[in-house]
């Protein structure tokens, strides 16, 4: 048999958030208190759902409730809510379903306050209004605090996703992405811009000799050759395995020599230092430079860069081509 509220001790309830400041010895209280069950749950009772409508609010008495997203998270909890607290005002407020889910994690006892008695309480106290938009309003912070962290987070992984993990230079999905947005601006803008492919000469040679962590070491230091000489408005990425890369935006195609010559010699007296005793030798570039051309697409122009950088292969590695359509 349940015990109604107004049977409890009047000093506890006055003690619970939602009545603070309120004269629960006024007579209309002591009606509407008789209103008003206690709940026991015992643990894993599920309380609120979003599957199921809601009209109570419920006041934590004993025990602790946990929220999560749904019936079928099993995540840990978005948070826990413990004597003093209320849960479900948000669906008496705007009589939709629960937002979340929310269990008993341990055996505890709630104040259940149907939907109109909770309005009749707020019609005889302004106290009772107050206290629901405090606890409206400590939600709402709360909830704007997990939004806030979700997005940090949410710009980390993004982050994650446009880095390469071992150069830390951006990675080919930024590149298809940034490249595109660079080309159509220049486009628009009637620059021309030009594109360097770089790629490391003999490196296979290079991992088998020195095996595949002096290799990985070898792409760190190529990849930061290329990167620290360039201008803000440069864009560079590794376009994967060993090779790079690199953008000029409003550029003309001696200027772009000039950077792929620079960028060339810089590679080559880039030391990778030593590993396990042992000084790893300098490794070198070949660099194909295509200038825009009207029509050209990403693919075509790094097409053209492609083309270039095998012409500077085959006439001995170490060198700079330029695209024959340039
Ligand atoms: P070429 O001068 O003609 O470019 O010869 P190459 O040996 O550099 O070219 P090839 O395409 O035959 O070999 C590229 C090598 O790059 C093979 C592959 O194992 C190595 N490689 C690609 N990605 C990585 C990486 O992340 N780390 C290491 N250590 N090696 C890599
Ligand atoms: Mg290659
Ligand atoms: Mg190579």
């Amino acid at each position: 048999m349940s015990v109604t509220a107004v049977e409890h001790n009047k000093l506890l309830l006055s003690r619970l958030q939602l009545f603070r400041n309120v004269d629960l010895n006024a007579p209309e209280f002591d009606q509407l208190l008789s209103l008003c069950d206690y709940r026991e749950m015992v643990e894993g009772e599920t309380l609120l759902s979003p599957d199921t409508e809601n009209n109570y609010l419920y006041v934590i008495v004993a025990g602790r409730l946990a929220i999560q997203l749904g019936p079928q998270d099993e995540e840990i909890p978005l948070t826990i809510v413990e004597p003093g607290e209320c849960v479900g005002e948000m669906s008496i407020f705007d009589n939709r379903v629960p937002s979340v889910q929310v269990t008993a994690s341990e055996p505890s006892k709630v104040l259940q306050i149907e939907q109109d008695v909770l309005w009749r309480m707020v019609s005889a106290s302004h106290d009772i209004a107050r206290n629901l938009l405090y606890i409206m309003s400590e939600r709402v912070r709360y909830s704007n605090l997990v939004i806030a962290d979700s997005l940090e987070m949410q710009r980390k992984y993004q982050q994650f996703a446009t880095i390469d993990a071992l150069t830390g230079l951006h990675n080919r999905g930024w590149l298809d992405d940034m490249f595109e947005r660079e080309i159509r601006r220049s486009e628009r803008d009637g620059l021309i811009p030009c594109l360097l492919m770089i790629d490391v000469d003999h490196f296979k040679n290079y991992n088998d000799e020195y095996g595949h962590l002096a290799g990985d070491r070898v792409l760190v230091v190529v990849g930061e050759s290329i990167r620290k000489p360039l201008r803000p408005n440069d864009l560079v990425a590794r376009f994967g395995g060993e090779e790079f890369c690199v953008l000029l935006p409003e550029t003309t195609l001696e200027n772009a020599l000039a950077i792929a010559e620079r960028l060339r010699e810089r590679v080559s007296q880039a030391s990778p230092g030593i590993l396990n005793g042992q000084q790893l030798p300098e490794v070198t570039v070949s660099i194909g430079v295509a200038e825009y051309r009207p029509d050209d697409s990403l693919e075509t122009i790094i097409a053209s860069a492609d083309m270039a950088m095998y012409q500077a292969k085959k006439d001995g590695r170490n060198c700079v081509r330029v695209a024959t359509n340039s």
